[in-house]
Order: C-alpha cells, then sequence, then structure tokens
C-alpha cells in the first residue's frame, strides 16, 4: 500500500482549569514569533506549554465566535464567511505543532496528553459546528447570495460561501433535539477511536522485533541492509525500512514467513486489537449519514470531491480492474515460475517480494543495490530540490534554526524574483516515537491577513529513510542511500510541499493542500514521474564514493524496469479502495440501541469481510488469520475514508498532465508556468476547471494505460 499521504488537517480544540500567569509569561505559544519569518521556536517548547496554549485558544476562539453570531448588524459576507476564516489563530498555532510533533516525536507524555485533550478539543469543535446563532447567519447569507446569483463575490468567495454552509449541512448544524444529541455523542466516540486505532497501530508496529543470528540468518541480504541490521543490533523490525527489504532479499523463508505474519497480524487480536474499533467506527460513520440523510457514508464524503458519488468512484475501479486485471495475473504467474525452480509449488504472500525481485533483476539486470550508490540522500536532495528551481525558479537555502530533533534540517524557499516563499522542514530518519511511513504537512498555512499582510507558510515533509552509518569521513561511513521507491516518496512529498509552499490564496481553508481530497495527490504523484527521466537523473545521480553519473545502460534498464508488476500494484492499490468503499458503503443501521455485528452482520467476522471485499482482485494465496484492515491507518485513523480510491484517480491525472509534459518539452518553461498556476490555486477554483486550465482538455484514462505498460 502507499505508505505516502499528507496528514489530515487538524482542526481540533480544549478547557479546563485557570493557568498560572508566571508560566504564560514563559509560555511561547503566547508570544509573536518574528524571528527567522515566524519559525517555530521549538528549542523553547516543552511539553507542559501546549495545555495552557489549547486552553487560551480555545477561549479566544469562543469569544471570536461569539462576537461574530452576535454582531447586531446584518450578516453579509464579509462580517460572517470572511471573518470566520480568521476565528482561532492561536489554537490553529498550538493545533498545527502539538499534532505534528506528536506524529514524528510522539513520546509518551504527549500521547497521553492528545488523549487527556481529545474530548475537550472536539466538544469545541461541535461547539462551534452546532452553533444555531452563527448557522443562522451562514444560511441568510447563503440565500441571499443565491437570490442575487451570488452577484459581488468572485469564484473564491463563491466557493467558500458554499463550503462553508454545505460544511455546517455535514456537521450536523440542522440537527435538532434528540438527534443533535445523538450526533454529538457519535462525533464525540469517533474522535476517540480512531485516535485509539491509530495509536495501536503504532504501538504494535513499534515493540514488534526479533533478534537475527549473524551466523546462520542472513543469507541472501544486500550489503547495505546487513549494515544497518548490526547498527540495529541485528534486530529486524516491522518498521518499513527494516521490514521491507528483509522480505526483499531474505533467503530464509521461514524468516520472510514469520516476518509477514506478524505485520500482517498487527492489531487482531490481542492488547492492541482493532477489529472491534472498526466495526464501531464504520458503524458510526454510517449513523452521521443516516442522521444527515444520506444513503451511506461514502455519499455524504463524496459529495465536495471530484468523483462526487460513490458510483462514480466504483466505475474507475473497476474500469481499471477490467483493464489491468489479465496483465497482473501474468504478473504474478511470471513470479511464480521462477519460485517453482526453488520447489515452491504454492506461491505465498511472503514469497512475492523476494522472487518478484530475483525476477526483476533477471529481467532488467536491476535492483535497488545497483541504484542505491547513486541515490545517496544528499544527492537526491540536490536533484529534487533542483527539480523545483528549474520548472518554477524557486530556491532553497538551508538556515540554521532550532529543530525538534537533531536530524531535522530547515531551508528558506525563496523565489525567483527573491520574495520569500515559506520555510520547508525535513526530516527523514525513522525513530521509535515517529509513526510509519511518509507524510508532508504544515506547522502554519498560507492566508493574506485580514489587514492584508502575508502570512507564509511553514512546511514539513517526514519519511523514513535508512540512517548514515557511522561518522563523515571515518572509516566504514555509508551515507543514507536511497531505494528507487524511496528517492520516488522523496519526490512524492516534496510535490505536496511544493502546493503549500507556491500557494497563493486569500483565504486560509482555500490555500495549499486545502484542496478535494482526489485532487491532492495530483501534484505529488505528477512529481514522482520525473524519476524515470534521464534529463532529470543527469541533474544529481552519481555514485556517492567515485562521483560517477549514473551510467546510461542503468537509466536504459531502470527505464524498461518501470513498467514492471504496474498491473499487479495496480490491483493492490484498486484492493484498498474497494475495501474502503466496502466498508464505507454499509447502508442505513437498522437499530442504533443494538451492536455493530447485530446491524451488519458481515462485519461479525472482519477477517471475512476484508476477503470478500478483496476477492476481485485476489491474486496470491489468503493466509488466514491475517488482515490489512487493522492497520488500515489511513481509513481509520487518517483522512482517508471513502477516499483511498483518490490515490487513483489522481494517478490518472497524474499521467496525464505528465503527458502533457513530455509532449511540450519537459522543462519547457509555459508548461511548467501553467501547472504552477494550477498549484497556486488551492481551492479557490473547482478542480476539474482548473485541469482545464493546465491542459486545455479533460484528462483521460490512456496516458496511464500507456505509462504502465498497458496500452502500447
Ligand atoms: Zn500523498
Amino acid at each position: 500500500m502507499r505508505t505516502t499521504c499528507i496528514a489530515a488537517a487538524v482542526t481540533a480544540v480544549l478547557l479546563g482549569s485557570c493557568s498560572n500567569p508566571n508560566q504564560d509569561m514563559n509560555n511561547p505559544f503566547f508570544e509573536e514569533w518574528t524571528a527567522n519569518h515566524g519559525a517555530v521556536p521549538f528549542d523553547r517548547i516543552r511539553t507542559e506549554h501546549y495545555r495552557p496554549a489549547f486552553e487560551r485558544g480555545i477561549a479566544d476562539e469562543d469569544r471570536e465566535i461569539d462576537a461574530i453570531a452576535h454582531n447586531p448588524e446584518a450578516p453579509t459576507f464579509q462580517n460572517t464567511i470572511e471573518a470566520l476564516e480568521y476565528t482561532g489563530a492561536l489554537l490553529s498555532k498550538v493545533s498545527g505543532v502539538f499534532y505534528n510533533i506528536m506524529e514524528c516525536d510522539g513520546t509518551d507524555d504527549m500521547l497521553a496528553l492528545a488523549e487527556e485533550m481529545q474530548p475537550m478539543l472536539s466538544k469545541h469543535a461541535l461547539d462551534i459546528s452546532l452553533n444555531e446563532e452563527l448557522f443562522k447567519r451562514v444560511q441568510t447569507v447563503w440565500e441571499q447570495a443565491k437570490a442575487n446569483d451570488f452577484a459581488g463575490l468572485d469564484e473564491a468567495q463563491r466557493r467558500l460561501l458554499r463550503d462553508r454552509y454545505e460544511g455546517y449541512l455535514k456537521a450536523g448544524a440542522t440537527l435538532q433535539g434528540e438527534a443533535r444529541e445523538r450526533w454529538r455523542a457519535v462525533c464525540s466516540e469517533l474522535d476517540s477511536l480512531t485516535l485509539l486505532y491509530g495509536q495501536n497501530v503504532q504501538k504494535a508496529t513499534g515493540e514488534w522485533s526479533y533478534k537475527l543470528n549473524p551466523d546462520t540468518d542472513l543469507e541472501g541480504l544486500p550489503n547495505f541492509y546487513v549494515e544497518s541490521l548490526r547498527e540495529n543490533d541485528w534486530k529486524v523490525t516491522l518498521l518499513f525500512p527494516s521490514y521491507r527489504p528483509f522480505m526483499q532479499y531474505s533467503a530464509r523463508r521461514d524468516l520472510r514467513e514469520m516476518l509477514y505474519r506478524a505485520y500482517n497480524t498487527r492489531c487482531t487480536s490481542g492488547q492492541y486489537d482493532n477489529t472491534d474499533i472498526i466495526r464501531r467506527i464504520v458503524t458510526l460513520r454510517q449513523e452521521k449519514a443516516d442522521l444527515l440523510g444520506y444513503r451511506t457514508f461514502a455519499d455524504m464524503r463524496l459529495t465536495d470531491t471530484m468523483a462526487k458519488t460513490p458510483e462514480a468512484v466504483n466505475r474507475l475501479l473497476n474500469q481499471l480492474l477490467d483493464a489491468y486485471k489479465k496483465a497482473a495475473v501474468a504478473d504474478v504467474a511470471a513470479v511464480a515460475d521462477v519460485a517453482k525452480r526453488d520447489g515452491i509449488d504454492q506461491l505465498q504472500p511472503w514469497d512475492f517480494s523476494y522472487y518478484s525481485e530475483k525476477l526483476k533483476t533477471e529481467k532488467y539486470n536491476f535492483n535497488d543495490s545497483l541504484i542505491k550508490p547513486y541515490f545517496s540522500l544528499e544527492k537526491v536532495k540536490q536533484g529534487v530540490f533542483g527539480l523545483a528551481t528549474r520548472l518554477y525558479g524557486v530556491t532553497f537555502h538551508k538556515i540554521d534554526v532550532p529543530v525538534y530533533n537533531p536530524d531535522v534540517e530547515c531551508f528558506e524557499v525563496i523565489d525567483s524574483d527573491s520574495s520569500f516563499m515559506g520555510l520547508l522542514y525535513t526530516d527523514f530518519f525513522p525513530r521509535e516515537t515517529k509513526r510509519p511511513g511518509a507524510w508532508m504537512t504544515e506547522f502554519r498555512g498560507q492566508h493574506i491577513n485580514p489587514d492584508g499582510t502575508e502570512q507564509r507558510p511553514l512546511i514539513q515533509i517526514v519519511m523514513s529513510f535508512s540512517k548514515p552509518i557511522g561518522q563523515p569521513g571515518a572509516e566504514g561511513y555509508t551515507p543514507s542511500l536511497l531505494t528507487y521507491e524511496e528517492a520516488q516518496t522523496f519526490l512524492h512529498e516534496f510535490g505536496h510541499s511544493l502546493h503549500g509552499l507556491l500557494t497563493r490564496c486569500k483565504y486560509p481553508s482555500q490555500s495549499g493542500t486545502n484542496v478535494a481530497h482526489d485532487f491532492v495527490e495530483l501534484p505529488s504523484q505528477f512529481n514522482e514521474n520525473f524519476l524515470g527521466k534521464k534529463e532529470f537523473l543527469d541533474t544529481f545521480a552519481a555514485d556517492w564514493q567515485t562521483g560517477e553519473a549514473i551510467p546510461q545502460d542503468l537509466i536504459d534498464r531502470l527505464h524498461r524496469a518501470q513498467t514492471y508488476n504496474a498491473a499487479y500494484s495496480c490491483l493492490r492499490q484498486l484492493s484498498f479502495g474497494m475495501l474502503d468503499m466496502k466498508f464505507h458503503t454499509l447502508g442505513a443501521v437498522a437499530d442504533v440501541t443494538r451492536t455493530p455485528a447485530e446491524n451488519f452482520p458481515q462485519l461479525a467476522d472482519i477477517e471475512q469481510f476484508e476477503r470478500d471485499a478483496m476477492a476481485p482482485t485476489k491474486l496470491l494465496a489468503t493466509v488466514p488469520g491475517t488482515m490489512m484492515c487493522t492497520s488500515f491507518t489511513h481509513i481509520f485513523s487518517g483522512g482517508y475514508a471513502a477516499g483511498y480510491y483518490g490515490y487513483k484517480w489522481a494517478e490518472v491525472l497524474d499521467a496525464d498532465a505528465f503527458a502533457v509534459f513530455e509532449r511540450e518539452g519537459l522543462f519547457n518553461p509555459e508548461t511548467a508556468k501553467r501547472f504552477r498556476h494550477l498549484l497556486e490555486s488551492g481551492d479557490m477554483i473547482e478542480p476539474s476547471e482548473l485541469y482545464r486550465q493546465f491542459k486545455g482538455a479533460d484528462p483521460s484514462i490512456d496516458a496511464l494505460m500507456r505509462r504502465d505498460g498497458i496500452l502500447k
């Protein structure tokens, strides 16, 4: 599954005792951050600063909301919709830091605080969304604007008004009496359950390890990986940089099986069991849809996307399934043939990566060990940053500002006209307190303040690459060397960060990556395309020891290897998308007083539910007792519920967009300028219209099929 995503926007919220005024004086959240373009003073923020800042942030926003709701003047777009854009500045400031640090440096203190605050933050968010006076004003502005054909409002304002109004409807603003109380209870329980689900996955992943015997257990493992194991006291773990290479290279089938089972039974039972949490989450989500009169949670969730309906989503997923299935079956058969040579008649899931890697090497004489020397992190960084310079003219300059961990670096991002665009923080290495995976997020977003000044963004990208071994210059030193896929992940998250950094919007809720969720992966996935291109590789890929440029022959093989197992990978993505849609199109809850499994018998056995949902895309043998949904954080603790399909949806777009660049010239300034406009526009323009402005036409599925080698 994709390990990349952008962190779900956190608009959360806390109440409690009065804070000590002496502590307040030293609390960095109560100061204006003016040094270094408003960089976060991480060196001074301590865990005890968060709670008082949350408390004051909530109190401030309560007052601001109250002033808007009880404004004696008649409601207008400016005094209501626009005013709402600027409430809760302190709360955003503290949430932007707290939740992002919790994800990448989630010490027990932070996790405990998050749990403690969740109910109060949820209550505050609900208080706003269920504020009747406020909703009446929003409704009045909406109805008057509609009656006047939205005269006097530009497109961005019209969209903002509609989104705000529909947001209220979807937040339960029109509910009355018992339904209203029930709504509150459901939302609050969902917040706790999704948080718990994510923490279970993080703990179950972090706590498991197995100590290998270096004399007997290393067969097949490449040197770079053996070195990293040695550094880690020979422990192999379920964190991706440890798990993934082991499954790819270990010749020890028994150990691969053990690891596979450990990985795929995370949170299926025991202390961190997520199965019942899943039942309750999907049932409560459906109940929300029921309360608002939507058929299913997916119907409710999809109204403000490009896809709009579950039918449109399923149509695309099935269209791709039809187009790719035959090729995917052939992909697996070819891998199974290689395994047969080792006497394996029934290819098991723990064999797939290993034999697939073997076949790939045979077929293309290409594997990650060959590419890694040319992909040292420093060189890839030059290449990735340089891509943005070549396309959009922006440059990156390392600056010395406080960071929350010594591994973190910060870069000043400057436009071609020398204006400041934002800060980019990079956090590249795994640690126990960090959620696995990769993502982009904002400590602070971009917008124009009511006084006309602009707030430029503070963006963060987080990844989990292998750490360098030893100290530079010392004997045995090896820098962080990336696999092809890791370099692709870097380009992906960097694409998101450009969306956040280049944005030029007026309103906070429309800027940067605040776009439809099936559009948000376009800038990131688009960026990945460059990695297969010689013109791009030539700008950075050189052996870290000799400085020798990546050989043409290797690039050719890499290019041919691009389509390797593309159909298999596509079906894997489709299987996750379909599972997500199945969980979120359950249909009405018949009786809320009964248990989820009584209402939905198909949920009684979660393992079976998953198996049924994935049956159309199934290519490998099923292993009883294993599941992926118990660690499917995208949909159960991230923002991708009924939205996982968005990766594929955006892939259709990104392949189509890149085909435009290939046609017009990979670094054609005019093409890049049109794409930059798309990156700058946030949610001010309808995404399908924004895309048409770039391409001059609607996207088609053909470019993706051609890129994957399905369409010749
Ligand atoms: Zn992404």
